[in-house]
């Protein structure tokens, strides 16, 4: 049944869908394609949480697209996971948008600037534009005359989730990460 599962209309159609895999203990553990997703529930080692809206018909079968799973044994997850310092998670956490005027952004800034002693750490470093990139250069913002729209957090908990899905996320994931961030942040 499963090896049926990878029929090419299906492939084609679901692979760019992510599921939100829960640990047994309902703390979100990993995003994976929604075909993995799919295999874990028929091999019974996961139970269905959430569907998606989007449903997939094969010759004799139809499944409903799998939005959440929960694993039904619990995996020991040995360390904390923390968000690594990228491009793409600083983008995702800004919104994509310049932190001193709003426009689409383009760069990596360092607030306090490298060669005035500013430290590469989420709470020194926003997406911005090449234009207000350029104009600030090594100063500070206070010395260039910019003010940031807001001030830049360290990510919480759980928001690798965001990132590991490539900023998209299903209505149907928002409890499990918001239970979680506000239990344990
Ligand atoms: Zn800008």
């Amino acid at each position: 049944m499963v090896a049926d599962l990878f029929g090419i209309g299906w492939y084609a159609d679901v692979i760019v869908v992510r599921t939100l895999v829960l640990n047994a203990s309902n703390e979100p553990l990993s995003v994976v394609a929604a075909r993995r997703a799919i295999v874990l529930l028929c091999r019974e080692r996961a139970d269905l949480v959430a569907r998606s809206n989007r449903v997939w018909h094969a010759e004799s079968v139809s499944f409903a697209v799998p939005s959440v799973v929960r694993l039904r044994r619990y995996v020991p997850v040995p360390y904390r996971r923390s968000i690594p310092i990228s491009r793409r998670a600083i983008f995702l956490r800004d919104d994509h948008r310049c932190q001193y005027c709003g426009r689409r952004a383009e760069n990596i800034d360092h607030i306090i600037p490298k060669v005035q002693g500013g430290k590469h750490i989420w709470e020194n470093v926003v997406a911005s534009c090449q234009r207000c990139n350029s104009r600030k250069g090594g100063r500070t913002p206070s010395q260039a005359g910019l003010t940031l729209i807001r001030t830049p957090t360290r990510p919480g908990r759980f928001d690798w989730v965001y990132v590991a899905a490539g900023g998209y996320a299903d209505g149907a994931w928002q409890p499990f990460i918001r239970s979680q961030l506000t239990v344990n942040s």
